[in-house]
């Protein structure tokens, strides 16, 4: 196999560049629904909030109740929120001018009391306890990070047919184009293309989770393209852009091409893989490690990087305090949490703004638990040779374990140097299983998907006989929809239950 055509480094899918409304509307004939339509305003809102600050929220799945939340991630003008007290699974995105949220001391100045949210984890009546604690330690967003809402339209302007963009309920994190279906009094009916209903749901105009087309990119919120998920019959888009990367892919090398892609995207985003089979040391639980819900990273912005990067592997710690104690902190914006003797423990890292510097950090953050300076890279799940060689062997003879090796001859800090340490040699049959774990499927010859959920399969099905049917278009495809399902930091917790179905089966 040539590595060009694995074509894993330097997708952009997740990317506004991917998805052009003019042409596609040309190629569907739609027209955009107009402003005046939509309860958002036209230059979406700044987002100031930053992940680990709390607010005060309503709780979406109990909406008499204001909760204690935390800022999980940003996506745009869009917030990830969790409630404190509950699990991840309930988390939720809000616009930062949504009426849903409230800096610190909302409730109290209306004389309300903060509630435990729905499906509070803790003992009910530790609640106080758990308030006062969760109040005390935490950095809450300062008032004029909350935006004033968006004016109301005064009707329902909407017309069938109408593109405009939507979230995507089953999976909120995404911003899908999307049409309007039907019109019912005050709900219109919002279609995505290609996806026969599966996705579609009825809301009411001044939805907040509908945008006028264009929202995403005027707010650097990734906009998913249509084909990502299924081809429409009329828009062939997807297709020719394939096409077009593949060739483009195959004219250059791959370590360069994934560097112009690192170095080509201004506001310094990155993309992190974790390569989950490398030695992780002896601070890191390797079955959590394995079983890690986020394998790819990117593109982000530096700092979601970063943040993504550290907490994942501070979550598969052995022992959560050793980890912790292991951690540069600094005055940075990024802060990794910790739980260990009943508490929150908080550090933040030092400031870093550039690849250069997040990969400098992330080796020595590696070098300082054990692990191989190879498990975090730039550029897609290439052969560790390293860890390969020695997991035959009982003990990895460059990394003894157990203590700290500042000393250690240090690979190149630099992703560019990162990259060009990568062994490049083709893949033995030995390494194949490696491969597999590591998702790495360039390799494959013929892909098969075992997957749970059914419209998982129908998309995977039609995207494939949609794609080009060479083996690189499908191939392509199935990375798309990989490397969608774990891209970008802010995607972390949604892959939980996609991936957990995909399987990928190698034949010979
Ligand atoms: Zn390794």
């Amino acid at each position: 196999m040539s590595r060009a055509s694995n074509g894993k480094p330097g997708f952009s899918y997740e990317s506004q560049e991917a998805f052009n409304w003019v042409d596609y509307l040309k190629e569907t004939g739609g027209s955009a629904a107009p402003a005046k339509c939509f309860k958002q305003f036209e230059t979406p809102p700044k987002n100031e909030f930053r992940p680990g600050m709390k607010l005060e929220a309503r709780d979406p799945r109990n909406l008499t109740s204001i909760c204690i939340a935390s800022v999980i991630s940003t996506i745009g003008p869009r917030l990830r929120l969790r409630l404190d007290g509950s699990d991840d699974k309930s988390d939720f995105y809000r616009i930062v001018d949504s009426t849903d949220l409230h800096p610190n001391g909302y409730c109290e100045k209306r004389n309300e009391l903060l509630q435990p949210p729905l499906g509070f984890m803790g003992n009910p009546s530790s609640w106080n306890t758990f308030l006062k604690r969760t109040k005390s330690s935490a950095s809450f967003a300062p008032e004029s990070f909350f935006k004033p809402e968006p004016p109301t339209p005064s009707a329902n302007f909407f017309e069938v047919g109408m593109k405009l963009e939507a979230v995507d309920r089953k999976n909120a994190q995404l911003i899908c184009p999307a049409a309007v279906g039907a019109i019912d009094k005050d709900q219109i009916h919002v279609v995505f293309d290609g996806w026969k209903g599966a996705f579609d749901y009825w809301c009411r105009y001044d939805s907040r989770e509908i945008f006028p087309v264009g929202w995403c990119q005027k707010g650097e919120h990734p906009l998913q393209p249509p084909g990502n998920r299924a081809v429409p019959p009329k828009n062939r888009i997807r297709n020719n852009h394939s096409e077009e990367e593949t060739r483009e892919k195959s004219a250059t090398p791959p370590i360069e091409r994934s560097l112009n892609h690192i170095n080509s995207t201004d506001g310094e985003k990155c993309v992190i893989y974790i390569k989950t089979s490398c030695d992780c040391g002896p601070y890191i639980e390797k079955d959590k490690l394995r079983t890690l819900n986020v394998k790819k990273v990117g593109p982000v912005p530096i700092t979601s990087g970063l943040h993504v990067a550290v907490q994942s592997l501070v979550d598969c710690a052995k022992h959560q305090r050793t980890m912790f104690s292991r951690i540069r902190d600094g005055n940075g914006r990024v802060i990794i949490n910790i739980n260990y003797g009943d508490k929150v423990h908080s550090k933040r890292l030092p400031p870093i703004e550039t690849n250069d510097a997040l990969w400098a950090f992330l080796r020595e953050f590696l070098q300082d638990v054990d692990a191989c300076q190879r498990l975090f890279s730039p550029d897609g799940f290439i052969k560790c040779e390293q860890c390969t060689n020695a997991s035959s062997s009982e003990k990895k003879a460059n990394f003894p374990t157990g203590s700290i090796k500042k000393s250690q001859p240090s690979s190149p800090a630099t992703a560019e140097g990162l990259l060009k340490s990568v062994p490049n040699e083709p893949v033995s049959r030995d390494h194949r299983r490696h491969l597999e774990e590591n998702g790495n499927i360039g390799e494959v010859k013929k892909i098969r998907l075992s997957v749970g959920d059914k419209e998982k399969v129908k998309s995977e099905k039609r995207r494939s006989s949609g794609a080009n049917s060479n083996g690189g278009a499908t191939r392509n495809s199935l990375n798309n929809s990989l490397s969608t399902e774990v891209a970008q930091g802010n995607k972390l917790f949604f892959k939980k239950n996609v991936t957990k179905n995909f399987r990928i089966i190698l034949q010979e």
